[in-house]
């Protein structure tokens, strides 16, 4: 049965523990007596919001997420910031736990803070085999960021104090000898700690554990907005705006030294790239095409032209051609228009081109497909078979071509990467980092100590 987890209400979750969990009921027909409609149960289920994190074990197929309909609840429920008043000052806020908020625990014990997720986030990466050769975590405080565009002091802070926790879930679960983990924000906010709340801002008023007052100022929405949302606020509801001040950012684990100081925000790539010992450089990143390659295939589904490897692309394009026919196209991506236009490459696996019925046999058709990226072309002439009747795929050798055209000098240097994704020295093998939406996000990457291939 597993340990049942709802989004819903503490009441309904109350309910549908009750009814699914003890009484043994199926997950419709608790959903019918709650009084939740099929379409909505479906929805709910397809996205696993019945199930908690700790009834989720690694199966060995992808986990989406854990979704709610909307935001999900903060730690504390909302404040409102309002203009300056003498009466605030008499009444100060004390933030106070949101009953709806994930994390409490609930009857059985369970809960789904940002910390419970990033932990088990983190036990079925390290379930997952695949991560021997490292992985990489993201996780998100996303509300510090939204209760901060509404000006919700209590909210963001609550948000705040989870991503610290779940900083604190992660450091328990990894080992840092390799494993990097990056605390830091992608933009700074409107919100200021202030010594009064000033005449021209909405402000709250807090009062903290001990007793001690504390200003919070919003200083980039009007505090008289005749079109706002919400009249008892005074402006419209995510009016607050980004602000472009410097931002922390903190590391542990190897590579951790890459921080110090001033970091360029673009240089976090290069910092989680080199964690992970992936293609660095461009010239890197375009070997990773190198053992790209087209076949003709044939079988009970039609004709077509399976392609693969061009791992160090976003995009290739492609045509086929009748070279014994003016070089008639037979097939095409169509021009490419920017430097990413094209067709996406899916990395790691094959992609087609379909022929059926585009093709006569015994004749003789040129596939020239090209890395956007990379420069890579492969270029083969393939001779068409009979189309198959049965179901085995035939695969038809074709002949390289050479000299292709022009784009054959735009292939990207050789400097010995190979494989997927594949690792470019001999580094570490898991990184997680942590994002405050102050913004904030950590991100563990789990490193690996691996060889040159
Ligand atoms: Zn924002």
């Amino acid at each position: 049965m597993g340990t049942c987890y709802s989004h819903l209400s503490p009441d309904e979750r109350i309910r549908i523990e009750r009814l699914h969990c003890e009484q043994g009921l199926s997950v419709r027909e608790t959903a019918r007596l709650v009084g939740r409609d099929k379409a909505t149960v479906s929805r709910e289920l397809k996205r696993g919001l019945w199930f908690a994190l700790n009834a989720l074990e690694y199966t060995g197929k992808p986990v989406l997420a854990l979704m709610a309909e909307g935001n999900l609840q903060t730690q504390f429920a909302p404040s409102v910031a309002t203009k300056k008043d003498p009466a605030k000052d008499e009444d100060p806020i004390q933030c106070a736990v949101n009953p709806d908020w994930l994390g409490n625990k609930n009857a059985n014990g369970n809960s789904a803070s940002l910390a419970d997720m990033t932990d088990k986030a983190i036990d079925l990466l390290q379930a997952n085999p695949k991560s021997r050769n490292g992985f990489f975590l993201q996780v998100e405080g996303a509300s510090i960021d939204k209760q901060d565009h509404n000006a919700n002091a209590c909210g963001q802070i609550g948000e705040t104090d989870d991503l610290d926790k779940a900083i604190s879930a992660a450091l328990k679960k990894v080992d840092l000898k390799d494993t990097l983990i990056i605390v830091t924000a992608d933009h700074a906010h409107t919100s200021q700690i202030v010594n009064e709340p000033p005449a021209y801002a909405l402000s709250t008023i807090l009062v903290n554990k001990l007793g001690e007052r504390m200003v919070v100022s919003y200083g980039t929405a009007p505090s008289a907005d005749p079109d706002a949302a919400d009249p008892t606020k005074g402006y419209g509801q995510g009016d607050m705006e980004h602000t472009g001040t410097q931002l922390r950012i903190a590391a542990s684990g190897p590579g951790a030294q890459r921080v110090n100081g001033l970091t360029d925000q673009t240089d976090n790539f290069f910092t989680i790239a080199n964690a992970l010992d992936l293609a660095e450089t461009t010239d890197q990143m375009k070997t990773l095409s190198d053992g790209a390659d087209a076949n003709l295939v044939v079988d009970e589904k039609g004709q077509r032209v399976e392609f693969s490897g061009f791992n160090g692309d976003a995009s290739v394009t492609y045509t086929v051609t009748d070279p014994t026919n003016g070089d008639a196209v037979i097939a095409t991506s169509g021009e490419a228009t920017d430097p990413v236009s094209g067709v996406r490459v899916r990395t790691d696996q094959t992609m087609s081109i379909d022929l059926t019925g585009k093709l006569t046999e015994g004749k003789t058709y040129r596939v020239t497909i090209t890395g956007r990226q990379s420069g890579k072309v492969v270029a083969k002439d393939f001779q068409a078979p009979a189309a198959a009747a049965g179901d085995d795929s035939q695969v038809v050798p074709g002949e390289t071509v050479e000299n292709p055209g022009d784009n054959t000098s735009a292939a990207g240097q050789q400097t010995g990467v190979a494989g997927v994704l594949d690792k470019t020295g001999s580094a570490i093998a898991a990184v997680v980092v942590l994002i405050a939406a102050l913004v904030s996000t950590a991100l563990a990457l789990k490193t690996v100590k691996g060889r040159r291939h």
